[in-house]
């Protein structure tokens, strides 16, 4: 069985050993910005493929730079850690990378400033996230506004927001929820960003409708203008858009690309994976685990596998 490794407190180690005190000021205040890496394993190459490294390393410094974080590491050395990381817990299966800029100050207090801040990298084990095909409803809870904390970054503290909407939606049937923003826009998922096709367009909220901008997204926009011609607009939808819409899906790190097949108990659709949804993902789950030459180059190979 495969140790899982992370870098903490400035070493390479296994993941038992990484503990925080109770004191630990991002454990009491939410004060911390992270990230989520997908490593997908290819069985045939015997070899994981860490997708769109370098851009989830950008992102987190993002977050870091709205929350006025030093962040020590450079984005080479933190895509470096990652894949030690990575290659020293040599698991043949889907992981998951959590990068974490954290408020590592064992002090009481809110605030960001005058509290020591630390990195660290975790990597576990992570298989599918959602059902292949997501049944979806409006959540009651409103995603929350970049006036309160900036949805555009990755802020552990936020994660409450979309802890709430999906247990609604879970205890209350439901795969996953769509969340509105404050004025009742549609915004995104509790941990995914939402797309919809109608007429053969692909319709995503624009990014000051309080989503994450998102790395999936960005990715199966362009895969879909290359490969496929469909241009991406960005726009505000409203809720009874979703219930006319011919094709739904959501994008995310853990939910790679995932149909969505009904919302508040209406059909998308005829309640089946779209044509065009069913193409892009075919493609994307090609490209995600670097299969696909053209796009190799989104997947930072892991060392192979050698057979003992
Ligand atoms: N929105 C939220 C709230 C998320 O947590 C995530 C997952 N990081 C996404 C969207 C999708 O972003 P990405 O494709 O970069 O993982």
């Amino acid at each position: 069985m495969p140790t899982p490794y992370a870098y903490f407190q400035g070493s390479v180690v296994p993941l038992s050993e990484a503990k925080i005190g109770v004191m630990t000021h991002a454990f009491n205040y939410g004060t911390a910005v992270f990230e989520g890496i997908r490593g997908n394993w290819n069985e045939e190459h015997q070899r994981t493929y860490v997708f769109r490294l370098r851009e989830h390393m950008e992102r987190l410094a993002q977050s870091s730079k709205i929350l006025g974080l030093e962040l020590k590491e450079s984005t080479d050395r933190l895509c470096e850690l990652a894949m030690e990381v990575v290659e020293r817990s040599d698991f043949s299966e889907d992981v998951y990378l959590r990068p974490m800029v954290y408020a590592s100050g064992e002090v009481l207090g809110v605030r960001l400033h005058n509290v020591a801040f630390d990195t660290l990298i975790f990597l576990a084990p992570f298989p599918a996230y959602l059902p292949e095909t997501a049944r979806c409803h409006t959540s009651t809870w409103r995603r929350v506004d970049d006036t309160g904390i900036p949805p555009r970054a990755k802020v552990t503290g936020i994660y409450v927001n979309s802890a709430l909407a999906k247990t609604e939606a879970n205890l209350n049937g439901f795969d996953e929820a769509i969340m509105l923003n404050a004025d009742g826009h549609v915004s995104e998922g509790s941990g995914e960003n939402i797309f919809m096709i109608r007429n053969g367009k692909l319709i995503t909220p624009t990014p000051a409708d309080n989503v994450l901008e998102g790395i999936t997204a960005k990715s199966v926009v362009e895969i879909a203008k290359n490969e496929f011609g469909i241009e991406c607009v960005e726009r505000q939808i409203d809720r009874s858009e979703l219930y006319i819409a011919d094709e739904i899906f959501m994008t995310g790190t853990a939910a790679h690309l995932t149909p969505v097949v009904e919302v508040d108990r209406r059909e998308v659709g005829d309640g089946k994976v779209g044509p065009i949804t069913r193409q892009l993902s075919q493609l994307f789950f090609d490209v995600i685990k670097g299969n696909n030459e053209k796009y190799k180059h989104w997947c930072t190979p892991a060392r192979a596998r050698v057979a003992n």
